[in-house]
């Protein structure tokens, strides 16, 4: 499943595909993925321009000239790629949005777990589904002072406590492993015995792990492919995320599945 840098590298490619190009033509070949597709058919998209693309926590946010926006969510198989709109269909390519300079957006789902869909921006200038959602990692907002008071009274691990979108978005299972093995803290920890200083030690290593994958690409795990098709090459750099051995002392790691996901620590490292 694409994480933060993933689809803030896919955000950014598509920025560099789309800005400037107008829609000459919109097409669907399944009727839902997450959601229906057919309100794509219907939104009158054919000669709206894409002014660009941007990301907000796991969504790529493509900006259209009339207020609203195209909003792609990748579940857990989704790849978007900008190619020539005369390649033949993919078998799983569920929407193809045609552009005026002969390529076309293509959004690809084996899984159907994604979403692509037309939405109205809301006051605060984001598509209207996305409101609600917690601080971006990589912004001003998210403070080691903050995750500590997130954190009081929670007995939920501490993972989960990065992992919680509405306190947090978008660090997943994966940088979420490495910023607690970045720490030396447990993921099964609870939320609430963190101290000020290790909350704000977590935001300092979340947001140098989150800034080095986005600089690499992503991590490819399964079917994540970036909008050019090449992989992430940040899974070279995870330190205990799926890991026999902790890098650090050598020990056997060990596995936990904490709401669902499995997480990788190192029992000698992670206190
Ligand atoms: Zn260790």
């Amino acid at each position: 499943m694409p994480e933060l840098p993933e689809a803030e590298s896919i955000a950014r490619a598509l920025d560099h595909a789309l800005a400037g190009r107008v829609i000459t033509k919109v097409e669907v070949f399944f009727p839902r993925l997450r959601t229906p597709l057919a309100p794509l058919l219907s939104a009158g998209l054919p000669g709206r321009r894409i002014l660009g693309c941007r990301r907000r926590a796991r969504y790529a946010v493509a900006d259209l000239d009339d207020g609203r926006a195209l909003v792609l969510h990748f579940g857990m198989s989704g790849v978007a790629r900008v190619e020539d709109a005369r390649r033949p269909r993919r078998k799983h390519e569920h929407v193809v949005v045609t552009l005026d300079d002969g390529r076309a957006l293509k959004f690809e789902d084996p899984r159907r777990f994604g979403a692509f869909e037309v939405q109205e921006l809301g006051p605060d200038g984001w598509p209207v589904s996305l409101a609600g959602i917690g601080v971006e990692p990589l912004s001003d907002d998210f403070t080691g002072e903050m995750l500590f008071l997130a954190s009081r009274g929670l007995r939920r691990p501490a993972k989960e406590l990065l992992m919680d979108n509405s306190i947090v978005t978008g660090i997943g299972n994966i940088y979420a492993a490495e910023t607690l093995f970045a720490c030396g803290i447990a993921p099964q920890r609870p939320a609430s015995s963190l101290t000020r200083r290790e909350c704000a030690a977590l935001v300092r290593a979340a947001r140098r792990i989150l800034r080095a994958a986005i600089r690499l690409g992503g991590t490819t795990v399964h079917d994540f492919r970036n909008v050019d098709g090449s992989e992430g090459k940040f899974v070279q750099r995870l330190k205990i995320y799926g890991k026999a051995k902790c890098p650090r002392c050598g020990s056997a790691t060990a596995k936990v599945v904490l709401g669902g996901r499995t997480s990788w620590y190192c029992p000698a490292c992670q206190h």
